[in-house]
């Protein structure tokens, strides 16, 4: 048997069935998979194999059974036999496990003696992939090595009945890794109970470090604006929205509209942060997600979180232990250095944590679970892929980097490595290529990398690649985009692919952005795009989405275009003129294709957002004010006119009209929810009306839909609505995030299919 098969209780589990069959025979442990032999009735063989698949433990993911029939060797009994290392062969690693009900029931009983234990895990739960260091997956290859099991521990290790054989984490008070409560100094806290004394500190207001699963968490009341403003102004982080953890579904019911799909994902063994509609007047403070109607929660998912939570008493925020833009902190002495000055405390303890992980976080669309942030519970387990592929490294792209590295069906995605912008993220993302390649065998022939030639995952492609004489193939950003959505959905054929995202390098040096392409792995032909304009000031334009609002109206509407009526009147005329000058005189104005431009430029000529202090934020704020239930609104909202001009083969869609239908909204005082709306049906539109035209070209009827404004909930319903009305098959992401985090998934697939 493949798959995810070890570490998850796997050889007990077909120990116990073979027994209820009276079966004799083997199972064991290798480096590529688990071997089993069995013999007996036909029957009961027969049953044990549909079994086998049927009820195996909840975290096993079995990639396929491979069985034949041999002559009895004439066994006496069932064994579990040790492990067996076979050489260049690999396994997949389990993601790290929530904890299980059962061992739930014990932390929380009064008998039990891991009554209150923090570590308590069994083969159901409990860390895996950010405790290993190599395989196959044994103990002491393991961050628990150092700890020695006492007596019964080691029983319950040793027992195939028992749900601790072979669970490598496996603790207790007597034996495992401890707490230790510190203040900002580094100082030990005393106290009889540390849980009780930091549930007591929260409910203070105090911020606390908190080591986690795959790295700190920062918490505190989610209840309590002040200690809200107060974590938010020394993270550095005004106003992105922070992550709650809430002790029970009963309890988050209280605070948000739950549906059935979304209780199933909250409650899954991988336990992400699920993005929820926020109730009206619920008790968490409005400064945790500062003007959105969706608010990520999660339940606990260690027996640390449990416990806290429940003497907390409280939801608590939990987010990610850095800086902005510094990758989450691992070690405590390294937690000390850089979240001093943010937490007041240190819940840490004493049991290393080789991978750092950060949360993932999804959300429910469409009825379907999808990735917005891909790590803990998901890494590093693959994308199956619909070939079979060289060994290819793809490095990703800038922001929300991932890689991938892939092997046979298997496209190991990395989890959420983070913004490449700083040495400490280029540090942790080298590390993290390194633990991959050891863990799953891969030695890259081939290294795939984004076009743009400052991305700092571009220049270490460049140098790993320089020195280590690997072949190197460049891939065009959005080209990537679309083939990521075509690997996750298995799809080979050519699509008509729609990425519309933030910026990403063309083909042509300029910035595209609101891209249709004739698409496969192999290849891509531009057939479309979003009419350009001058990115005035580069970055700056992106901070400052006004700066892009007043580019769109010079660039289309004239230079003596005059803003009187509109918010943007209220900006300082100096600056005014700098910006027209810079349009004018082509100074630092890169032109753009960007559809998440445009949706800044609407954000900010409507007065919802001109500045911003997280990616997108004018673009989600816009898209918030929308009121629900668009499809009953529609008919009095309706579109904004567009137009789509051929210019030499290639589909140009002019947004002149469209600028000047919200011009003239915004001066006859129509409400910014409804200008909302009536802009996401108009770029929806956009991309159903061509779709209809390419298909007239090309006859293709099948649509994959990519980037990160995709990510724009009202936007992918509406524009996969319109797309089946035409008759168009939609494929969308849910395995990899549509944004820049599933990039390095169409890299690699790229690469493996390009003439080298
Ligand atoms: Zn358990
Ligand atoms: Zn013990």
């Amino acid at each position: 048997m493949r798959g995810v098969v070890q570490g998850v209780g796997f050889r007990p589990f077909v120990y116990r069935l073979a027994h209820h069959y009276h079966l004799n025979g083997r199972v064991r442990n290798t480096s590529g998979s688990v071997d089993i032999e069995v013999e007996g009735a036909g029957k009961a063989v027969r049953n044990f194999l549909s079994d086998l698949k049927d009820k195996a433990p909840p975290v096993a993911r079995i990639e396929n059974i491979k069985a034949t029939f041999h002559s009895p060797r004439g066994f006496t009994e069932f064994q579990i036999e040790p492990s067996l290392s076979r050489e260049g062969q690999y396994q997949l690693v389990s993601p790290d496990i929530a904890t299980c009900a059962d061992c739930q029931k014990e932390i929380f009983s009064h008998s039990d003696r891991r009554s209150g234990y923090p570590f308590t895990n069994c083969t159901n739960c409990g860390p895996r992939f950010t405790i290993i260091e190599d395989i196959p997956y044994d103990r002491p290859k393991t961050t628990m090595r150092k700890f020695k099991m006492c007596p019964q521990c080691q029983r319950e290790y040793d027992d195939p009945l028992n749900r601790r054989f072979h669970a490598q984490p496996n603790a207790c008070p007597d034996c495992g890794p401890s707490l230790e409560l510190v203040d900002s100094q580094g100082k030990a806290v005393a106290s009889q109970d540390v849980i009780k004394k930091a549930g007591k500190l929260l409910k203070e207001g105090k911020i606390l470090a908190v080591k986690g699963l795959g790295g700190f968490q920062l918490a505190c009341d989610a209840t309590s604006d002040q200690a809200i403003k107060t974590l938010r102004s020394r993270k550095r982080r005004p106003s992105k929205p922070l992550a709650v953890m809430i002790a029970t579904i009963k309890e988050i019911e209280k605070h948000c509209l739950l549906s059935g799909e979304e209780k199933k994902l909250l409650e899954s063994p991988q336990c992400p942060i699920v993005l929820l509609r926020w109730k009206q007047g619920s008790g968490i403070a409005g400064a945790v997600a500062p003007g959105l109607k969706y608010l990520g929660v999660m339940l606990p998912y260690t027996p640390l979180h449990h416990l806290l939570l429940k003497e907390a008493g409280l939801p608590l925020v939990m987010t990610s232990g850095n800086l902005s833009e510094e990758p989450i902190a691992g070690d405590n002495d390294e937690a000390l250095r850089r979240l001093k000055g943010i937490a007041d405390y240190f819940l840490l303890h004493n049991r290393d944590i080789y991978a750092r992980y950060d949360d993932s976080v999804y959300m429910i669309e469409e009825g379907q679970p999808r990735a917005l942030r891909r790590a803990r519970g998901y890494a590093p387990y693959p994308v199956f892929l619909p070939f079979k592929a060289k060994q290819i490294l793809a490095c990703g792209a800038g922001d929300k980097n991932t890689f991938c590295l892939t092997r046979d069906e298997h496209a190991f995605l990395s989890q959420h490595i983070g913004d490449m912008e700083n040495e400490e993220t280029l540090e942790h993302f080298e590390n993290t290529i390194e633990l991959y390649k050891k863990l799953f065998r891969v030695e890259p022939e081939i290294i795939a990398y984004d076009l743009h030639p400052e991305y700092l995952a571009t220049k270490y492609a460049l140098e790993a690649g320089a020195s280590a004489s690997l072949k190197l193939v460049p891939v065009q950003h959005h080209h990537a985009h679309i083939a990521s959505c075509l690997a996750e959905n298995g799809v080979k054929d050519k699509v008509i692919g729609v990425a519309l995202d933030g910026t990403g390098y063309g083909s042509d040096g300029t910035l595209w952005g609101g891209e249709f392409l004739i698409a496969d792995y192999e290849s891509f032909k531009r057939v479309g795009h979003f009419e350009y304009v001058p990115l005035p000031g580069g970055a700056a334009a992106i901070k400052k989405p006004y700066r892009m609002a007043l580019s769109y109206l010079y660039t289309l509407l004239g230079e003596d275009f005059s803003l009187e009526g509109l918010p943007l009147a209220g900006l300082k005329a100096a600056e005014i003129e700098v910006i027209k000058k810079q349009l004018k005189r082509k100074i630092n104005s890169p032109l753009t294709s960007s559809a998440g431009r445009l949706f800044d430029a609407v954000s900010a000529l409507a007065g919802v957002r001109g500045e911003i202090d997280y990616e997108a934020q004018a673009a989600i704020e816009l898209e918030m004010l929308a009121p629900d239930e668009p499809d009953k609104i529609k008919i009095k909202a309706g579109a904004y006119p567009f137009s789509i001009e051929d210019e030499g083969g290639m589909g140009v869609v002019k947004l002149r009209e469209l600028l000047l239908g919200i011009v003239d909204d915004i001066r006859n005082k129509v409400p910014a929810p409804e200008m909302s709306l009536k802009f996401h049906h108009t770029v929806a539109e956009i991309v159903a009306d061509m779709c209809k035209l390419i298909a007239k070209e090309s006859n293709i009827k099948r649509v994959g839909l990519s980037g990160g404004v995709f990510q724009n909930r009202l936007l992918l319903k509406l524009a996969a609505a319109a797309l089946k009305r035409e008759g168009f098959e939609v494929l969308t992401h849910r395995l990899v995030p549509a944004n820049d985090g599933g990039i390095s998934l169409g890299q690699a697939v790229v690469a493996n299919f390009a003439d080298i």
